[in-house]
């Protein structure tokens, strides 16, 4: 059986990167970037005023002038105007600074009477002062957002000032979230007693898209050799992703490996030492396609996509990884067996500042509804029993931060 870290190294090991697409740039926010964007222009692209006054000439002032006639206003937009000497021009936030002119005073500190602007007596004036100088952000040219660059809402505002409409970005992979069980009835559907509301196909896909993968669409197949052939055969045809859930374990029905096998589809591995998800399954099909059978258990599935899928999917479109990120558990946890332990957690802060993982206890690997209250899960290595408050762990959150 692999360990987590084996498991994982040869998923990416099976992983291809995806191709590249242009897209328009209100639509790239979450996609993985697959280009240089480089400032169009310096920024600011003029020395910018920041304050709304008058701008008029240190060399004036320093001559003892206190008292100056209204040349013209400029506002944002407007042309930069020429000030002539002696002279001082009503200026408002975001203008460039008039030529000639490198003091600014606000508004707040003058008073004008017959078109003269005179500086308030006690009020010390210093040269440049509320100017955003041009290029001081950066020049023209500047690598502002390199490959692989997940992009953020803040990275939008970079986008559009470069003054780009259309952006290269990975190729958000075509994926099926296949749910397997005879037992499994969607929702709107009516339900027997002993019968289960096929609950893992929403979270999957929703965890999926929460990453920014939005081709996922779903089919359920219930636990028969011929049909499950039929299905996944289809889904190989149609997806570059296929993430099953069910059917991996040693019961008689669980019959993806097998099928899976049948299609051509190579398996990587079966089985993780872990809890939950031991008997995670993965393989490769024929033309490349990443097959994940996840097990059917809500918290294994979860865990499962979260730990392996989502990371193999960022791999392919060549996403810069985030840091990892570490807690301190903020109370103790013992696991006896000799498995890598995923053990969902909330998180906390504390007066000193320190980010604490409490231990959230599911009900067996089905009990989907305390991962709720959860933010991620911590991993607790194998082969160590007890784990006191405070231990440093590894986090992963759910959806996880823009790296
Ligand atoms: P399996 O891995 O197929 O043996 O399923 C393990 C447990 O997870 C069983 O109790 C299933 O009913 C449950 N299960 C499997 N698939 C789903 C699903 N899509 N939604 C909710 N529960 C599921
Ligand atoms: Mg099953």
């Amino acid at each position: 059986m692999l360990t987590t870290a084996e498991a994982f190294d040869a998923i990416l090991a099976a992983v291809a990167p995806v191709e590249t697409e242009t897209v328009a740039a209100g639509l790239s926010s979450g996609r993985v970037l697959r280009q240089t964007v480089r400032a169009e222009r310096d920024q600011p692209p003029f020395d910018r005023v920041m304050m709304d006054g008058i701008a008029f000439a240190w060399s004036d002032y320093d001559a003892g002038q206190r008292d100056f006639p209204v040349q013209a206003m400029q506002a944002a937009g407007d042309k930069t105007l020429t000030l002539k000497g002696g002279h001082c021009i009503e200026i408002m936030t975001g203008a460039s600074l008039p030529t000639n002119a490198d003091c600014i005073v606000p508004v707040e500190r003058i008073t004008v009477t017959n078109g003269n602007a005179v500086i308030e007596a006690d009020y010390s004036v210093k040269k440049d002062r509320f100017v955003h100088p041009r290029g001081s952000d950066y020049a023209r040219g500047a690598h502002l957002l390199t490959p692989g660059k997940t992009l953020s809402p803040l990275d939008m505002a970079i986008i559009a000032s470069c003054g780009l409409t259309e952006v290269e970005v990975a190729v958000d992979p075509v994926i099926r979230v296949i749910s397997t069980g005879n037992e499994l009835v969607a929702a709107g559907q009516a339900i027997d007693a002993h019968q289960i509301r096929l609950s893992n196909g929403p979270a999957v896909i929703s965890l999926l898209e929460g990453h920014g993968y939005r081709r996922c669409e779903h089919d359920h197949i219930a636990d028969d050799v011929d049909r499950l052939r039929d299905r996944l055969r289809q889904h190989l045809d149609e997806a570059s992703v296929l993430v099953l859930s069910g059917g991996v374990s040693m019961g008689k029905a669980d019959y993806v490996p097998e099928v899976l096998a049948s299609l051509g589809v190579e398996q990587v591995f079966h089985r993780v030492s872990q809890r939950p998800g031991k008997p995670l399954w993965f393989g490769k099909g024929a033309q490349g396609q990443l097959v994940f059978a996840l097990p059917g258990n809500p918290v294994s599935a979860l865990v499962c996509c979260r730990q392996y899928v989502v990371p193999a999917l960022a791999n392919a479109s060549s996403a810069t990884a985030a840091a990892p990120e570490f807690a301190a558990l903020a109370s103790s946890v013992s696991f006896k067996p000799s498995l890598t332990c995923f053990q969902p957690v909330k998180l906390i802060s504390n007066a000193a500042g320190q980010v604490l993982a409490m231990p959230v206890k599911t009900n067996t690997s089905g009990d989907f509804a305390a991962l709720s209250a959860t933010d991620g899960y911590v991993e607790l290595p194998r082969d160590q029993v007890d784990f006191p408050a405070g231990t440093p762990v590894f986090l992963q959150r759910w959806i996880a931060r823009y790296p």
